[in-house]
């Protein structure tokens, strides 16, 4: 199973990758998980990436292919995986697409996770995740079970993204609007779009993916 989530920053792609990537038992992708990891490193490509990610602009489509190809050729992306913040762009989703035809891969699901640009800006705003296993909470609406203890791994640590801050949610909205947007029509125009109410609480939206996905199944 290949599944691609579409959203706008903050929309709960990560959120809901996280937990399908654990029920479906195939990895989850995130390009933007995979540039801090680098930039963290001090990786040649971090190096290169790390000035843009700060400015909340866009990783150029070269560089973003490469990573993801280079991704899914490992030998755990063989039963499927889930991508988290790629594509972004249409030259990303052409590529990916040509990369998919390559290895006869047919089954991919597009989800596009449906939320108002007020509440993207509110979810942004307050958002965190842990440190040992990138598990995403946020500070009103998605808290961990036991405060300070992450639910997933137990973990004790966690971090803010340097990039959710309010002048930079804007600019990553408008970037978002720009070049991300345009993907829902390309994915609907090719009949792959299937869009989920996205201001569902988590484990409904989790229910609607996972409704979708046996209707897709059962065809
Ligand atoms: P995210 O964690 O998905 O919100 O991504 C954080 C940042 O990483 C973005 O604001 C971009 O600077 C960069 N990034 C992640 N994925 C991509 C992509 N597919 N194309 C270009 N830039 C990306």
């Amino acid at each position: 199973m290949r599944i691609i989530l579409l959203g706008a920053p903050g929309a709960g792609k990560g959120t809901q990758a996280q937990i399908l990537a654990f029920k479906y038992n195939i990895p989850k992708l995130s390009t933007g998980d995979m540039l801090r990891e680098a930039i963290r490193s001090g990786s040649p490509i971090g190096k290169e990436v790390e000035t843009i990610m700060n400015a909340g602009n866009l990783v150029s489509d070269e560089t973003m292919i490469r990573i993801i190809e280079d991704r899914i050729k490992y030998s755990d992306c063989e039963n499927g995986f889930i991508l988290d913040g790629f594509p972004r762009t249409i030259p990303q989703a052409e590529a990916l697409q040509g990369l998919l035809n390559k290895l006869q891969i047919k089954d991919l699901i597009v989800l596009f996770l449906n939320v108002k640009e007020d509440e993207l800006v509110k979810r942004i705003s307050g958002r965190y995740s842990c440190k040992n296993c990138g598990m995403g909470y946020h500070k009103v609406y998605n808290v961990p079970k036991v405060p300070g203890v992450c639910d997933v791994c137990s973990g004790k640590e966690f971090m803010f993204r340097s990039d959710d801050n309010e002048e930079l949610v804007k600019k990553r909205l408008d970037i978002y609007n720009k070049q991300t947007a345009p993907l829902v029509c390309y994915y609907k125009e090719k009949n792959k779009l299937i869009s989920i109410d996205g201001m569902q609480p988590i484990d409904q939206i989790t229910y609607s993916i996972e409704q979708k996905i046996q209707d897709l199944v059962n065809k």
